[in-house]
């Protein structure tokens, strides 16, 4: 099987255009095709010499995905359902706001975490998607003339993406190089469900992007019933790792809380929150309205907690957002990515 281009750092990429003997510049127009032109096939590289071309293809490709579905939110929102070199499917979101287009990308076909609020997490886990399948989203959406070009990537899609390191570490890189896709690190923005270790192996890269923890309860007991990661890395050993990340100047980690009606929802619980938070110095929280799945039984914090909640966060000094997440109504949202069969339109 050929290796696919944009599965090669930049690194290696010089070492194979190096290897053909060809002058390093050369390196530097792949990468002008592969990520700032979308080019997804070698032969369309034409200010290459055709020899070039030629041992390029004979080991190598440039393949993008093939989108078999797309759907179109009402609210612009729009997402796909791309199928994977073996037949396996991912979803990817294309979020339109004021002053910013979000990709929202996935990390692995499924999830091995098991949220219990998530459509991913009960689908089981497959596979890690590669460098190319993470970045072919984004070349995937910008192809498309009815996105507009992508200001921001957001690690929010199906999967975890800290249990697939390697590749969603390359990727961030890459995205934000100025000889890939040129994309600020301040509009990156990794989101983890809570790996603590991966979080302290992360901080050690230097990776210029955002931090986004999932963290929905500072409660043990509630957390595992909601994520059983928590069982793994309990609140504490979590928070720790967050109070050592090293943050970029003016920068601040962000924590992620959707509300459950009676379960992480009351005063006792913001009080919890604003208690294990202490220690993170720059932060803020986003509150984020649930959109219920079919077969997940939690029901949204109705809205008058949800406003009192983020009273009680902002009185403690935190800065804290309500969110809104887009594209329900086409199972976009946020926890209602899954890869569906059924329904494919081939
Ligand atoms: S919320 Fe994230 S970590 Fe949890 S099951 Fe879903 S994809 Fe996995």
């Amino acid at each position: 099987m050929r290796v696919n281009l944009k599965d090669l750092s930049f690194a290696d990429l010089d070492s194979l255009v190096a290897q053909m003997n060809e002058p390093a510049f050369r390196a530097k127009q792949v990468r002008d095709w592969l990520y700032k032109k979308n080019c997804c096939s070698i032969s369309e590289m034409t200010n290459l010499p055709k020899q070039l071309r030629e041992k390029l293809e004979a080991g190598h490709c440039a393949d993008g995905l093939d989108a078999v579905r797309k759907d179109a939110s009402g609210d612009g929102v729009l997402k796909y359902l791309f199928k994977l070199r073996d037949d396996l499917l991912v979803e990817t979101v294309y979020i339109p706001e004021e002053g910013r287009r979000t990709v929202c990308v996935s990390s692995q076909v499924g999830c091995r975490f098991a949220c219990a609020f998530c459509a991913t997490g009960g689908q089981g886990f497959s596979r890690n998607l590669s460098l190319a399948e993470i970045l072919n989203q984004v070349i995937e959406v910008r192809k498309d003339p009815e996105a507009g070009e992508p200001t921001n990537v957001v690690f929010m899609g199906m999967g975890e993406p800290l249990d697939n390191f390697d590749a969603v570490t390359s990727a961030v890189a890459i995205l934000n190089s100025p000889d890939g896709f040129n994309i600020g690190g301040r509009r990156i923005t990794v989101s983890t469900a809570g790996m603590a270790g991966q979080i302290r192996k992360l901080a050690e890269t230097g990776l210029n992007m955002n931090l986004a923890i999932s963290l929905h309860s500072a409660d043990d007991k509630t957390r595992s019933l909601l994520m059983p990661i928590n069982r793994r890395y309990p609140v504490d050993d979590l928070i720790r790792a967050c109070a050592d990340y090293p943050l970029k100047h003016g920068r601040k980690l962000t924590f992620e809380a959707i509300l459950f009606d009676g379960v992480n929802d009351s005063p006792q619980d913001a009080a919890k929150l604003i208690r294990a938070l202490h220690p993170v110095r720059a932060k803020k929280i986003n509150l984020i309205r649930f959109n219920p799945v079919s077969e997940i039984s939690f029901r949204p914090s109705p809205p008058e907690k949800v406003n009192a909640f983020k009273g009680l966060l902002e009185r403690a000094g935190i800065d804290a957002t309500i969110r809104v997440s887009r594209g329900a109504d086409i199972a976009a949202a946020c926890g209602q990515l899954k890869s569906d069969y059924f329904g494919v339109t081939r």
